[in-house]
């Protein structure tokens, strides 16, 4: 019993160890939830590599799966919490991870969970807790941003996802990546790109490629605001319509009849009112947001 229990945990990262688990279990893949499991040893290490792991740390994951990346967080980290959302794959977890006794699975919509509360359940005792996960695609932008505006008390979030959300969340002012995500996700964090990733690591294969990023939390964001909820508002109304200028988008935010009085407000924050939102940084944005909100426009 306890030889078949080691061999159930031994690492299955390889695709022989995974098509063997996925075969035993009789697992079939739910493309509706974003199922593609990793096989490399080696992607696995940079990600784990990238969380700045140690005994004193908690790491949060989402989307376990068959435990792959779960076997690396528990050998670097003080304690693991996995959060799976397919029940079928609780048993497999149970024995792939029955030698890790600092891991807990919980059963459960990563998106329903009272982050907060499980976060201060977990990891009461650890210095610092990083989200480390393989995301499933189909949701990761709403994952993020309920890590994010939920003000969770996170060191890092390394994520797997897909290459050109990575691109657009760590895109720089100007370029065509540029736009509310990457406001939002650069106005809570550092990001930086850890390295893409090819779509042949996965069981199966995606049809896109990926990529491996880091997302540091900031102690505060880097601009200040009299309102964040109303800076985002300004944010997302300037990226309304990307082809249009920042007056022609946030003249629809305000209302027409403001368009003169718009114009000078931008000239007054130094901004060509003939500038696109994609070309505004933070800071820009920030000046605009206070600005706009004193005038009460759009109430
Ligand atoms: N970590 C594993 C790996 O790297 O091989 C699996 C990653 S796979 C891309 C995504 C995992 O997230 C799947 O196991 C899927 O069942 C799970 N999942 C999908 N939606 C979820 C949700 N809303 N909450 C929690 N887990 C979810």
């Amino acid at each position: 019993d306890k030889q078949e229990r080691t061999a159930a945990a031994s690492e299955v990262a390889t695709p022989k160890r995974t098509k063997e688990i996925i075969g035993r279990y009789g697992f079939s893949f739910k493309k509706s939830l974003g199922q593609n499991f990793l096989i490399d040893q080696n992607i696995l290490n940079k990600i784990v590599a990238a969380a700045e792991l140690d005994p004193s740390k908690g790491a949060l994951e989402i989307g376990p799966g068959i435990g792959a990346l779960t076997q690396q967080l528990a050998q670097a980290a003080g304690r693991v919490t996995a959060v799976e959302i397919d029940n079928r794959l609780i048993p497999i977890l149970k024995d792939v991870l029955s030698e890790n006794d600092n891991v807990e699975v919980v059963h459960g919509d990563v998106l329903k969970l009272d982050l907060a509360e499980l976060i201060e359940r977990q990891f009461k005792e650890m210095s610092g807790v990083s989200v480390v996960a393989n995301l499933p695609y189909y949701v990761t932008t709403p994952i993020l941003m309920k890590l994010l505006e939920e003000k969770l008390p996170l060191e890092h979030i390394v994520v797997m996802i897909q290459k050109e959300v990575a691109e657009r969340m760590a895109a720089k002012p100007g370029g065509k990546a540029y736009g509310s995500l990457s406001v939002a996700v650069q106005y809570y964090c550092e990001p930086k790109l850890i390295c893409t990733v090819p779509h042949t690591v996965f069981i199966p294969q995606p049809n896109v490629d990926s990529a491996v990023i880091k997302l540091s939390l900031r102690d505060k964001p880097p601009v200040d605001v009299k309102s964040e909820s109303y800076f985002f508002r300004v944010v997302q109304a300037s990226f309304a319509q990307r082809r249009k200028t920042i007056t022609n988008n946030l003249g629809a935010f305000v209302g027409k009849e403001h368009r003169e009085a718009l114009i000078e407000l931008l000239q007054g924050c130094g901004i060509d009112p003939a500038r696109r939102g994609e070309t505004l940084s933070l800071s820009e944005f920030a000046a605009v947001s206070d600005a706009l909100l004193a005038t009460g426009w759009s109430d």
